[in-house]
């Protein structure tokens, strides 16, 4: 008899730790979208521009350990917002959102891998913000 699968692999999103992790998210950000300059309220509904949506900052990729990364990793979306973000993801391969700090909030984000790191600069270089749309 073979069994395979079952474990840790599948789909987390249908887990009730998944479910449990997203509901904590939504609490802790107050129903609130962490997107900085739009702030709104978010809604249960799916399909709602305003839907809340539970975001991996790192994308995951299917990999469980950035999947299950921790309180920290993770933000409350509107869906509008959420699919912006996503659609910048597909066209450079990472998340160009710039966090409160005034860094980026992906580590795949090229300037992390740059030489051209200055503490104190507070924003990276190059302005990958202004792509406009
Ligand atoms: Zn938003």
């Amino acid at each position: 008899m073979t069994t395979t699968g079952g474990k840790g692999t599948g789909k987390p999103y249908n887990t009730a730790r998944w479910k449990a992790t997203r509901e904590r998210i939504l609490l802790r950000d107050l129903y609130t979208c962490q997107m900085p300059g739009c702030g709104c309220g978010l809604t249960t509904g799916r399909t709602h521009p305003r839907a809340a949506v539970v975001d991996h900052k790192t994308p995951h990729r299917g990999d469980p350990d950035l999947f299950w990364c921790g309180d920290d990793g993770l933000q409350s979306l509107c869906a509008t917002c959420h699919n912006r973000l996503k659609q910048r993801l597909e066209a450079h391969g990472f998340s160009n959102q710039i966090g409160v700090d005034g860094f980026p909030v992906d580590k795949r984000h090229p300037w992390y891998a740059g030489p051209h790191w200055l503490p104190g600069n507070g924003r990276p270089p190059g302005g990958l913000n202004g792509a406009g749309s």
